[in-house]
């Protein structure tokens, strides 16, 4: 048995250069895999309460507690890698969480995971770079609401 993907890519990052080529080469290899965009299908009332069912109605990633009216069906092998629009290529998730994991591949997720719990263990452990870090995430959270208060003011008007 092989071991997991992540595993292997991650062991031979030796420096932080290292990692971040690995993440640049990640992020071109998914944009080169990128399939030509299938017409969507919007799922059935019915598949999407299957769907939803498959979790017993929590976000897959997350495990928030769904509805059928508030939760989104998310491609397991996304839609730019060639995941079809069928009901076993979905899990139900919170719109958090769908919009994060984006069109990420299963290796960059990995990578992402990695890098989010350790910046949170940071944030609150270091008393310097994690304070820095905290501030820096704060502003850059604030002006993601500003904007997205922009759109839907812009829409409303
Ligand atoms: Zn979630």
């Amino acid at each position: 048995m092989s071991a997991p993907i992540e595993l292997n890519l991650l062991r031979s990052i030796k420096t932080g250069k290292g990692l971040i080529k690995l993440i640049t080469n990640l992020k071109k290899s998914r944009r080169e895999n990128k399939l030509g965009s299938k017409k969507r299908l919007a799922l059935s009332k019915k598949q999407r309460e299957l769907v939803l069912e498959k979790t017993n109605r929590r976000c897959h990633i997350c495990g928030i507690e769904l509805d059928i009216n508030n939760f989104q069906a998310d491609h397991v092998m996304s839609h730019s890698a060639g995941g079809m629009h069928l009901e076993n290529n979905y899990l139900p998730s919170c719109s958090t969480c769908n919009n994060y994991r984006w069109h990420y591949s299963s290796e960059e997720i990995q990578i992402i995971l990695k890098l989010g719990v350790w910046a949170k263990t940071k944030i609150t452990n270091d008393p310097v770079f994690g304070v820095e870090m905290a501030n820096e995430f704060v502003k850059y959270e604030m002006s993601v609401r500003k904007r997205k208060r922009a759109r839907q003011n812009k829409k409303t008007e």
